[in-house]
């Protein structure tokens, strides 16, 4: 039996290492490589904001695994488990639900790190990340259809000033291309939507500390800030997020913002899979990597990338950059042909060749090898090196394609509405909102997971109180079961979550299942009785 390389991840870490093991394989054939992504497909992360604007093709920034890896075994699996005892990884089930494990001789650990929102109420439900294609394309959908909205929303201002304010959380190089794409968007297609007066449209940036891209020098965050602020982006300095709802950012200084639109690029969280091995982790959770790039205490686990805390001869760490994972990559690839065939290890000295950040509109940031550029140069500099890291000439060739179209050709508005029935989804209210108003459409149901509600209705003698709701109850059913308007007002007492499930699902649960129909119909029924029961 040939020993067995696993790689875990298909990102920069995890592709950049089967390729160079294929490279090191050469005409040899004394080893096998596996990689296990959940996507088969590979992001190049720099260029993903320029799928908002569309600027470059909507798939134009990943690459197919199998086009790169032409001598790896390649499972499009999710990585379940991993049992170092039994040196296995455990993937999820395919098409037929059985185990599936792979053994491995010597196994990379590239698995990135994850968004995790959890601790900012409401962040979970109604913060859009910012990390892969689907949170890319999502938001680019999103954009488009509140623009649409916005257009044709006459008679409700509270809510067109919702969905014309876009807020992006995080001033770090992700957060400022992010906001700087959605600006030139948003601005550049309002004129396509009659509806809409371009001055309604507001674009702000929080960022928690007193200056944004804390990666460069100040010269370099200044020349940024001062370009967005321009283009017409709010930057709002030592601003924190606390809280969402599906209306309003929420700020530590109490202030709301009213917003449909809330993308948070907040610093990221280990990996679950990395959280539960038994290895000894440092800083945020990365593993501790020793400069041969092999975890600490083994000798056949290896680490790369984001999940990995490597720490360099000077004593800095390695941090988590792309052009890092990368050089990462060749190192551990060379030390475990090392491992196999004998030889002598290299250690991983990298320091980086500098840091560039694209601000939209021919505009850019950059520090290379101690130089500072911004403006054009910096833009032109950011394009061209990225465009030639792209892999493959066949994606190279249509991103130059698509960047020289944009010069002449409207940017486009196509949305293609991906997955519109979201199911069961949970979300978050701050004391005081209003989950539902009297008149409006019944659209969902409602169960709550924690807080109260009261539920209110309008009389000739003012607002009069129904009822008090908690944890465990649900309301919204009369306007589904009986197809009419909501017939009171809940609003929100305390800190309240809900799970709420689409008119459409109530529907095909409550035809399928007649004892739930049933239950809902007289529980709709007994507080339609009852003056003071809920009446939502
Ligand atoms: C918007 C954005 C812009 C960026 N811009 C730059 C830039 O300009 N320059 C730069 O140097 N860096 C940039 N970065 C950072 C850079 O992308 C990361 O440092 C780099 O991707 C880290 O590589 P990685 O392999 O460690 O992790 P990732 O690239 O995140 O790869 C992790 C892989 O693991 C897979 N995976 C995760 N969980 C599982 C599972 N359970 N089962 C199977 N597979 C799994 C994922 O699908 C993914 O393929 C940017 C990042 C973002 C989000």
């Amino acid at each position: 039996m040939k020993p067995r390389i696993v790689v875990l991840g298909g990102g920069f870490g995890g592709v950049y290492t089967a390729l160079a093991l294929e490279k090191a394989l050469a005409s040899r054939d004394d080893y096998e490589i596996v990689l296990v992504s959940k996507e088969n497909y590979f992001v190049f992360q720099p260029m993903l904001p320029e799928v908002i604007s569309g600027t470059i093709g909507l798939t134009d920034v990943v690459s197919p695994l199998r086009r790169l890896l032409r001598r790896t075994e390649i499972h499009v699996r999710e990585v379940e488990s991993i049992d170092l005892q039994r040196q296995v990884v455990i993937t999820s089930p395919g098409f037929k639900p059985h185990a599936h494990e792979i053994p491995y001789d010597h196994l990379v650990l590239a698995l990135g790190t994850v968004t995790d929102f959890r601790g900012l109420p409401g962040l979970p439900e109604h913060a859009m990340p910012f990390k892969n294609l689907g949170d890319a394309l999502a938001l680019r959908s999103h954009l488009i259809r509140a623009l649409a909205e916005a257009a044709i929303e006459d008679d409700d201002p509270e809510l067109r000033r919702q969905l014309l304010t876009f807020a992006v959380a995080g001033g770090g190089f992700s957060g400022v291309e992010v906001v700087a794409e959605l600006n030139d968007f948003v601005r550049s297609v309002a004129p396509s939507y009659h509806g809409i007066d371009p001055r309604d449209i507001r674009v702000i940036l929080l960022h928690a500390t007193e200056r944004i891209l804390p990666e460069v020098a100040p010269s370099l965050a200044l020349f940024a800030q001062d370009i967005l602020t321009k283009r017409g982006v709010e930057v709002r300095l030592q601003t924190r997020l606390q809280a969402a709802t599906g209306t309003e950012a929420v700020l530590a200084s109490g202030e709301r913002i009213p917003t449909r639109t809330l993308v948070s690029t907040v610093p990221s969280s280990p990996h679950p899979l990395i959280d539960a091995l038994a290895l000894p982790k440092g800083r945020n959770g990365r593993l501790l990597t020793s400069g041969r790039l092999a975890v600490d205490g083994t000798q056949n686990v290896w680490a790369v990338g984001d999940c990995a805390q490597i720490a360099l001869p000077d004593g800095s760490l390695a941090p988590p950059t792309a052009q890092h994972a990368t050089r990462q990559a060749s190192v551990v690839a060379h030390n475990i042909v090392a491992a196999l065939r004998g030889g002598t290890t290299r250690t991983f000295e990298f320091k980086g060749l500098g840091k560039m950040g694209a601000l939209g509109h021919h505009s850019a940031v950059a520090e290379i090898l101690g130089a500072k550029v911004s403006g054009f140069l910096a833009w032109w500099l950011w394009r061209t090196i990225y465009l030639m890291k792209m892999p493959g000439w066949g994606r190279r060739l249509k991103i130059a394609t698509s960047w020289t179209l944009d010069l002449f050709l409207p940017p486009d508005l196509v949305n293609l509405s991906l997955g519109s029935s979201q199911g069961v989804t949970r979300e978050h209210f701050e004391p005081g909102q209003d989950v539902f108003r009297e008149g409006d459409l019944g659209d969902r149901l409602y169960i709550i997971l924690s807080g109260d509600v009261q539920i209110t209705r309008r009389g000739a003698e003012g607002e009069s109180t129904l009822a008090r709701l908690g944890a465990g109850q649900c309301f919204g059913e009369m306007a589904l079961v009986n197809m009419t308007r909501r017939n009171a007002t809940v609003r929100c007492l305390s800190s309240l979550d809900l799970l709420s499930l689409p008119k459409k699902e109530f529907a095909v649960l409550a035809a399928n299942l007649p004892d739930l129909r049933r239950s809902f119909e007289r529980l709709a029924g007994e507080r339609a009785q009852q003056p003071t029961a809920s009446r939502a």
